[in-house]
This record gives structure tokens, sequence and C-alpha cells, in this order.
């Protein structure tokens, strides 16, 4: 599988006005053409923002790329002028957000907003070509065309999703990056855009980096995962590798351990004890030791290097080559 995006050493910060939010601390990723990426994490681990860097569009003045590089299908992104990076933006990479109810503008018709994006990308179409194309991206999500007219308000809340999926999608963009697409879902209909989402990459050979909290959709959907924490990736590697039964960092393992099994029958679950670090003042050394169980001198004091095994990455001292 040939790389389409590479993320190498990503640091982001926020500026306010009294401190430095450190967000991104170093982060190293790739995806493959026609991949999916699984980045999981706790709220406040820094995977939106890592997302949001790749589309540069952190929070103006406020949210900067202080280190690293992203090379997209052999381009720096960051060296790209504004302008010309516009044509990237929904063309080439999309995003999808987790709140349907906030994507959609409330006083435009759905067809009016798959439209626009249509035509800003492709200013050659005809408008009978363009409203053509809105029909098949509609009946693709699995609305009726005729509905095009109508406003968001009009629609349920899987059926707005749907709507926003057909606008990132409406250009076939050849990376998808799709921020809890299905969290402000229903469980059932969160099954159904799921399926449909996994079957149009399929169909139109688009890759996509997938940012959920929900490790069974993860299994479901990915083909590697990337697991975060206060900024860092803590390990990566092939579904296999995160979900079998080889080393695991030891956050990994209390993701896992927060999950309810309904093959086991233990009383309780294992949450994860603590909260994320203050992303102001991050912990010196491994940046999980105040929550670890394993926790060590070391780890208070020396940030763990990445060792990686046939492709499976692990931040940990555990796993370091002098233990
Ligand atoms: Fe735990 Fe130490 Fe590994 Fe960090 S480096 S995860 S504190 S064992």
């Amino acid at each position: 599988m040939s790389e389409l995006l590479k993320i190498t050493d990503l640091h982001v910060e926020y500026d306010t006005s009294e401190e430095t939010v450190y967000a991104v601390n170093g982060v190293d990723l790739t995806v493959g053409r026609k991949e999916t990426l699984g980045l999981v994490g706790e709220t406040g681990a820094g995977k939106t923002t890592t997302a949001l860097s790749v589309l540069r569009l952190l929070p103006h003045k406020i949210g900067r790329i202080s280190k690293g590089s992203i090379i997209y299908d052999g381009e720096d992104l960051l060296a790209i002028k504004e302008k010309v990076f516009k044509k990237y933006r929904g063309k080439r990479i999309s995003m999808i957000f987790q709140d349907p109810m906030t994507s959609l503008n409330p006083v435009i018709p759905i067809g009016k907003q798959v439209a626009e994006v249509i035509k800003l990308h492709n200013p050659d179409m005809t408008k009978a070509q363009i409203e053509s194309r809105v029909d098949e991206m509609l009946e693709m999500v699995g609305i009726k065309a005729n509905r095009k007219k109508d406003y968001p308000n009009q629609f349920s809340g899987g059926m707005k999703q749907r709507v926003v999926i057909a606008i990132a999608l409406a250009c076939e963009p050849e990376l998808l990056i799709a921020d809890e697409p299905t969290t402000a879902l229903d469980v059932t209909v969160q099954a159904q855009v799921l399926a449909m989402m996994t079957d149009l990459k399929e169909r139109l050979g688009t890759s996509m980096i997938l940012i959920t909290h929900d490790l069974g959709v993860v299994a479901e959907t990915c083909d590697k995962v990337a697991v975060m924490y206060a900024g860092e990736i803590v390990e990566s590697g092939t579904v296999e590798d995160i979900f079998g039964k080889g080393n695991h960092h030891p956050y990994t393992i209390g993701l896992f351990g927060s999950l309810p099994d309904l093959k086991d029958d233990k009383p309780r679950l294992s949450p994860i004890e603590g909260l994320m670090p203050d992303p102001t003042d991050l912990p010196k050394g491994c940046k999980f030791h105040p929550r670890c169980p394993h926790c060590s001198e070391k780890c208070r004091t020396e940030q763990p290097e990445v060792m990686v095994t046939n492709g499976h990455s692990l931040r940990c001292h555990l796993f370091s080559k002098e233990v």
C-alpha cells in the first residue's frame, strides 16, 4: 500500500493571553492509499487538532504548527500557499465533523449545500451537470433526490449526517477525515452510517482517518490504529497488533479494560484512574506516568523512545531495549 499522507514529528500549540497549550507533541503517522487509520484516545488527546492541522484549519492566530512536516502525495502541505491549498480542501482532502446539526446551514436547502462544494471545485461544470451530480450523491447516501429542496430541519440526525457525508464525498476526495462521525447519532443509526461510509469508501477508493473513542468501531472499520495520549502516539500498528495478545502500552490496556465484555463475568470494569494531564503543564518523563500502574522512577524523569517491532510501535520504557 503506497503512502498518501505522512505526518512527521508534528507539534501544535495554542497560545492564549496567559499560557500555551501543548496539544500535539511529536506525532508521526502515515496513511496509505485506500487505507483506513483509526485514531483513538480520550477527549483532549489531540486527535482533532492533528486532523485540523492536515487541513490547515487551526484557529487563526491562536493555533500554530510549531514543528514537523505533513507530506501529502509527495507535496509539503505546510509550504503550499493558502490560495492553492483551498483547492485541496474539500476536493482532495475532506472532513466530516462530529455534529451534523452544526455542520449544515439551517436556512439553505440540502441540495444547494451539496451543489456548493461541487461548483466550487468544478467551475467548468454546467448547471445541469451539477444538478445531476447532486442527485447522484444524495441517492448514493440513501436520500431520495426529490428531497433536495428540503431544509436540514426536515431530516433526522442520521439523515443529516448522510447529507454531510454526501458533501464530503461529492468531489471524490482521496482522503476523508471523519471526526467522530457517529457520536451524535443513536446506536442503530450509527451502525447504518458507518456501514454506508465503509461501502462508499470502498467504491470510491478513498483513504480515511477515522477519529473515534469507540474501539468496536475501529475493529470493524480500520486497517491500522494509532492510540493517542496527551498529544503523542503511544501505540500504533495494524488492527491485529492492537487487538491481539502481544505487547501493549499500559494506556491501551486501560482503554480495553474500560470496555464491557459480554463474555467476561467480571462484576466491575477497570477504568483508567485519574485524568488526562493539563496540556499547559504536561508531566515530565512519560506523560502517562501519573496514571500508570507500572510507573517507575525512570518513567517520572525520562521520556520513553518509540520502539518499533514489525510495524508495531510502542512508546513505553517497559519495552525499551535496556529493559
Ligand atoms: Fe507506564 Fe512507564 Fe510505560 Fe509510561 S513509560 S506507560 S509510566 S511503564
